[in-house]
């Protein structure tokens, strides 16, 4: 358990006050006693005194009758428990007892009669009333005590706490109320109240918070510098790499991009064709692959010019962009060649396809600087077959049946078949 400085405080000044108070109250009961002794002391030698006077003229003419009844009336008086009455031989002449007592005192006197002793007198006085009044004394005083050292004790704490816990506290409650801010300075100064030690710790605490605090507001003016030169160079680098990132599309697009037809180009076919013949090849999927070149093309940039040749491989690359479903893979192969995957499709389907493919060239106009030009294909047909080990060997079976329709007279298709030479189909 963590005991506080105030419960502290408040124990050193109780237990100080107390002592303090008890030191006190053993000299107020010891002067007491004294006094009280004094004052019996006085009562009983005057009662002696008195009773040896009285004595004296009874014991010079051996009147024991009297003697005794003086003694008797003497031990009557309160307190007293004996009276004794002797001659000057130290015999006897008178004795009578008072009341009971536990504790007593003798008090003696000298009985003289013309100028010459001739016996004595002891009375035996009670101190039990002394006792009995000491003691009740030394409750009283032990309560006084108490009660002067419990509020003395307050008193030394009431001032010490308000000197030295309460800035202390204060202190302390501002750096936590700072700690809990997450600050690491209070924001504002403290007020010094006293000039002592306290007060000079009050204001080194402010000198210190102070320059903390200016410390602190330099720091986050670097910091905020260096986040802003951060920021710059973020934005700066972040213009650069979107540049960075447009040109890597740009060079992306470029590497798998055909630039006059803008179609798929060699590269991406390849890609696109090893990609879904190998997922036939797991999903049992029907995919075929048609491959055309355009017929006598030599001729045409012969006559008209390369720039009529350009313009007619980009028609043909429209034409056959419009002809495609979008999960179909168009491309220029190179030259005058194309080529297109056609996704979950069997031959019957692929022979529709180019049927009107090569119905839409037939009956699109090929005009160029005021000629118009005849343009026929020649198509070369494959089914991917299970038997088919590579992507390559689709391919080939293709660009066979392309040739066979070369060699068949051109501006015809051929499907490729494995048993049977290509079929033949020219175009009307
Ligand atoms: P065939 O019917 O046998 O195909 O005869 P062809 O004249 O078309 O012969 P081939 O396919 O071998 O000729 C292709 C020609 O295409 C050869 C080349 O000069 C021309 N060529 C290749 N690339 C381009 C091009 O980008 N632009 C133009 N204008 N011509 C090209
Ligand atoms: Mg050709």
């Amino acid at each position: 358990m963590r005991i506080g400085l105030s419960i502290k405080l408040i124990g050193y000044a109780m237990a100080g006050a107390l002592i303090t108070s008890a030191a006190i109250g053993v000299v107020r009961v010891q002067n007491e006693r004294v006094s009280l002794d004094e004052l019996i002391g006085k009562a009983g030698q005057s009662v002696a005194n008195a009773t040896a006077s009285g004595a004296a003229s009874l014991v010079a003419g051996y009147d024991y009758g009297n003697l005794e009844i003086l003694a008797t009336n003497v031990a009557r008086q309160a307190n007293v428990i004996r009276v004794i009455i002797r001659n000057q031989d130290g015999r006897v002449m008178t004795q009578a007892a008072g009341e009971e007592a536990g504790t007593y005192k003798r008090f003696e006197s000298p009985v003289v009669f013309g100028g010459e002793t001739i016996g004595d007198t002891l009375v035996d006085i009670s101190t039990d009333a002394l006792e009995k009044a000491l003691n009740t004394l030394y409750w009283r005083v032990f309560i006084e005590q108490l009660v002067f050292g419990g509020i003395l004790g307050l008193i030394v704490y009431f001032f010490t706490a308000s000197g030295i816990v309460s800035p202390i506290h204060k202190l302390t409650m501002a750096m936590e109320e700072a700690m809990e801010k997450g600050d690491s300075f209070v924001a504002r100064d403290l007020e010094v109240q006293s000039e002592d030690e306290i007060g000079r710790l009050v204001s080194v605490f402010n000198t210190l918070n102070k320059s903390l605090a200016d410390y602190h507001r330099q720091l986050h003016g670097k910091i905020d510098l260096a986040n802003q030169e951060l920021r710059d160079k973020n934005i700066q680098l972040s213009g650069r790499t979107l540049e960075l990132e447009n040109a890597l599309d740009l060079l992306s697009a470029m590497a798998t991009t055909d630039w006059l037809t803008e179609l798929p180009n060699r590269r991406k076919f390849d890609e696109t064709l090893s990609r879904m013949f190998h997922q036939s090849e797991r999903f049992a999927e029907e995919i075929t692959l048609v491959l055309f070149d355009i017929d006598r093309f030599k001729l045409i940039n012969d006559s008209h010019g390369h720039g009529a040749g350009d313009e007619v491989l980009r028609d043909i690359g429209t034409l056959l962009r419009l002809h495609v479903r979008k999960s179909d893979m168009p491309a220029r192969l190179g030259g005058d060649e194309f080529g297109v995957v056609l996704y979950h499709t069997n031959v019957e389907q692929a022979v529709l396809f180019v049927e009107n493919l090569m119905d839409g060239v037939r009956a699109h106009a090929f005009d160029y600087d005021g000629f118009r030009m005849e343009i026929g294909l020649s198509i070369g047909i494959a089914q991917y077959d299970a038997a088919m080990g590579t992507p390559q060997e689709l391919y080939y079976s293709a660009d066979k049946a392309l040739y066979q329709a070369k060699h068949g007279g051109r501006g015809r298709y051929c499907v490729y078949s494995e048993a049977t030479p290509p079929q033949e189909n020219a175009s009307s």
